[in-house]
């Protein structure tokens, strides 16, 4: 836009703000040609925006006088003219920012949708590159680039003198991609199980524990066989029949293994020298099941391979992990963790094995994200932005070890692409690959270091691995809303707002929240906090002014406006009075308390309370403890029941009496049940019926060779007994074998297993009698290693290392799991 001609319309109404001499200093190579500094110019052009908007806001309305006014010939051609010329202005500054501008163009876009998404897409990308440039001359320096629109063109950017952008710098200008949200399918559709969005804590997914020295607790190998039931109010009803406490279902699966995890000797000592990371290598993409398994057969038989993970979180509330990279020292490895999300679970094995190190760089989301998505848990993890951090390198992220070790120059520019998009560009595939592939190497090589700079001793590289296992040991934690978590953000505003701004405040970010619950989006995506906090601070009359309150409009604003303006005007009702400021005494922030509308006592709490009561609530619920005083139990059993049926994912479900859970992993017609040997699920009832064939058979050969048979029979039923007895005691005794595993090659454990037990009763809630409820129930869990004991199929697949492994492998499942008809069958490796 020219912007001197159009100046001279608006002078008027900001006169007094600008420096307006006209006395030909314009001509020297000023920031802002004709305005005493930026300020000046910024105030300028902000007045020039307000007179634009009000007049717009002013125009007849679609749908109310337009169409009336549109019948005058005058009126429309007015309205052409003016719109013809609005489109070009835009096309002109989308077309200097580089963006593509085909806003003219009425073959290429068809709908008005259209067009305002790519409106949308060419301020985002201007406003990333006003922000680039502000970092720039705040002296950041931002090197990566952000991922700009299909077509774009670098822009010629207005070198200033604080820029000391290098004119090398072109090698950069490179088409990026923006790969927008609005094309891609949402992934969550496809989910066999429905997200839980629900306000109720995290309850950990997993519910088979390979390499168990403990078992897992009883509740958390049932699972609900009707989804209809929330996970959570499932384990808690189980949790009330079968009277287990309640922190079993919290508590991290891994806890009693990785508390128990030393490091071996030989990760302590001197790494051997590796193959270079140069060496060419394959990279395969999973998307199958048949593929993951290959992949989870080969984790298994190394000592070590690299993990990252891409994640997704503007289109979800809680986040989707997205992609999962894994690097051998041989191969890389991409895995669509969107398509195989259900099955993921199945890399713990390889992931829980405490031989195998995994290498991550900056794990601590990674693990969140593995527990959250997949139920999936990491024992024996190296990290090596806990390397760099020990070895006190300049930088600790991943570009910086890059070039440090690997002489590698990475760009991070995908790092906050929309990892859902499929199929996945190259470009992203090459990205991603980047993340783990050098990972192993750079494993080696801070090793070494960190041993040479502790003069050999291996107290510092003790030190990462002990820092490694904290992030390991941390538990996912749900955001859990509660009446104070709008708190939290509202102090960070920093912002003084009076009782009725303070309310509209309260009522919209617990609107949002529960829309992004319901909606699966995020909470920036239903509405962003600088909408929220200014139709909070302009408390607008009328629903138009609550969408001028927002640009560009959201979607769920947009449908939700009538309930958008019910809420505003509900904080309108309120008194005005100031809200008074306090300062947190020890947080330094300030804290804003509720007026002197509602009781002081009420709202009481000290600044750590209300830490913990804000956006993330600790997963440990104490809804069940007696000292709970204020409400008795039955009533926040009650509330908490009432919460969890608040499930509205519901909707997602394809038609409601197609069930999708848990368990068509055990269905035999799913492919996994015949995927390979090892995850192989064998139905319960063919199980049953073999047995019974077998046993019949057995007896059939006695009846010949002995006379008395009544005899025989009552003394096998005996024996069957006294077994099962000995079985159950074993398996639930609380004092674990040690960790042998760490040191397998130097260990020969031939314990001779108990004989397969020849009967076993599943853990049936729909023939249990009473006494299950009264806590009696035979919590027989039992080790599947002793129950397939079929010596053909345990060939070892993998070579000597898991051969001497064998038998120290055990897998705590739980009888409760085959009631609903099948059951896992561990082969013994
Ligand atoms: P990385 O470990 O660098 O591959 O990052 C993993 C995921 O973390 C990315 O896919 C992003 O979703 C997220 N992420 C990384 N860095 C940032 C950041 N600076 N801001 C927001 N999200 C990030
Ligand atoms: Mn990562
Ligand atoms: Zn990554």
């Amino acid at each position: 836009m020219d912007s001197s001609k159009s100046r001279g319309a608006l002078q008027d109404s900001t006169s007094e703000n600008n420096n307006n001499n006209n006395d030909g200093d314009e001509e020297k190579d000023e920031l802002c040609p004709g305005f005493q500094d930026v300020d000046a110019f910024v105030k300028y052009g902000l007045g020039a925006v307000l007179s634009a908007t009000k007049a717009s806001g002013a125009l007849p309305q679609v749908g109310d006088e337009y169409d009336f006014y549109r019948s005058f010939p005058g009126f429309q051609e007015f309205c052409q003219s003016q719109g013809d010329q609005l489109l070009h202005c835009m096309s002109q500054i989308m077309q200097y920012h580089g963006c593509r501008s085909l806003m003219r163009d009425r073959n290429k876009l068809t709908g008005l949708e259209e067009r305002f998404d790519l409106v949308v897409d060419s301020n985002d990308a201007i406003l990333e590159r006003a922000g680039i440039l502000l970092d720039e001359a705040d002296g950041v320096n931002r090197s990566q680039q952000p991922v700009m629109p299909a077509g774009f063109q670098p822009p010629k950017i207005v070198v200033s003198s604080w820029n000391r952008k290098s004119s090398g710098s072109g090698s950069r200008a490179e088409t990026f991609r923006l790969l927008h949200a609005k094309n891609i399918a949402r992934p969550q559709l496809k989910f066999r199980e429905k997200v839980d969005n629900s306000n109720t804590p995290f309850i950990p997914k997993i519910f088979i524990k390979p390499n168990a020295v403990k078992p897992l607790p009883s509740c958390k190998t049932y699972r609900p066989e009707d989804l209809d039931v929330p996970a959570a109010l499932a384990d808690f009803i189980h949790q009330q029949r079968t009277q287990k406490p309640v922190e079993d279902m919290f508590a991290h699966p891994y806890q009693y293994e990785l508390d128990h995890l030393t490091t071996p000797e030989s990760l302590l000592s001197k790494p051997e020298p590796q193959a270079s990371y140069i060496n060419p290598t394959n990279c395969s993409f999973i998307d199958s099941l048949e593929d993951l398994v290959a992949l989870n057969e080969k984790l298994c038989s190394l000592s070590e391979f690299a993990v990252d993970l891409e994640h997704h979180s503007y289109r979800s509330f809680l986040g989707l992990t997205s992609l999962m990279q894994i690097s051998t020292r041989e191969e890389d490895f991409i895995i669509d963790t969107l398509e195989l999300r259900s099955e993921m679970y199945i890399l713990n094995e390889a992931f829980t094995d405490p031989s195998i190190v995994k290498v991550f760089h900056g794990a601590d989301s990674d693990i969140e994200w593995l527990q959250r998505d997949f139920g999936l848990y990491v024992v024996n993890l190296f990290d090596t932005h806990q390397a760099s951090r020990a070895l006190n390198l300049a930088r600790h992220s991943l570009d910086h070890l890059l070039k440090h070790f690997c002489t590698v120059d990475s760009d991070k520019r995908y790092q906050l692409a929309d990892w859902r998009i499929r199929p996945l560009p190259d470009e992203m595939v090459q990205y991603a690959r980047t993340d783990t592939h050098y990972l192993l190497y750079i494993y080696d090589c801070v090793k070494t270091q960190l041993l040479e700079t502790n003069h050999g001793q291996p107290g510092l590289l003790q030190s990462v691995w002990n820092k490694s296992k904290d992030i390991s040991l941390k538990k996912y934690v749900k955001p859990i809303f509660t009446e104070e978590s709008y708190l939290e953000l509202q102090r960070k505003q920093k912002r003084s707002l009076n009782t009725q701004q303070h309310t509209a405040f309260r009522l919209l970010f617990a609107w949002r929240n529960k829309l992004a619950r319901q909606e699966d989006e995020s909470t920036g995506y239903v509405l962003p906090t600088h909408m929220m906090i200014k139709i909070s601070e302009e408390l607008p009359r009328e629903p138009q002014g609550i969408i001028a309150c927002c640009n560009p409009v959201p979607p769920l604003v947009r449908q939700q406006i009538n309930e958008l303006h019910s809420l505003v005007q509900q904080a309108r009702e309120m008194p005005l009075l100031k809200v008074r400021k306090e300062k947190g005494v020890s947080s330094g922030y300030i804290t804003f308390k509720q007026g002197v509308l509602f009781s002081e006592d009420e709202h009481k709490m000290d600044v750590d309370d209300e830490k913990k009561s804000g956006l993330l609530a600790q997963a440990k619920i104490t809804l069940f403890q007696n000292d709970q005083e204020s409400l008795s139990v039955a009533h926040m059993k009650a509330r908490r029941i009432i919460e969890a049926f608040e499930n509205p994912f519901r909707m997602y479900l394809p038609t409601s009496d197609v069930h999708v859970n848990e368990n068509a992993k055990f269905d035999p017609s799913s492919k996994i049940f015949e995927i390979s040997k090892r995850w192989k699920l064998q139905s319960i009832e063919q199980q049953q019926k073999e047995l019974e064939a077998k046993r019949k058979a057995k007896a059939d050969a006695k009846e010949q060779t002995k006379k008395d048979v009544a005899t025989v029979r009552q003394q096998s039923a005996k024996g069957g007994g006294k077994k099962r007895e000995r079985v159950a005691s074993e398996v639930g005794e609380s004092t674990p074998k040690p960790t042998k595993k760490l040191i397998k090659s130097a260990e020969k454990p031939q314990k001779t297993e108990p004989p397969p037990q020849d009967s076993f009763t599943p853990f049936d809630y729909s023939q249990s009698d009473l006494k299950v409820f009264a806590g009696m129930n035979d919590n027989t869990q039992f080790d599947p290693n002793r129950q397939a004991h079929d010596p053909k199929k345990k060939k070892n697949p993998k070579g000597q290392k898991s051969n001497s492994a064998a038998g120290n492998r055990s897998m705590s499942y739980m009888a409760g799991k085959s009631e609903r008809g099948f059951r896992h069958n561990w082969p013994k490796r």
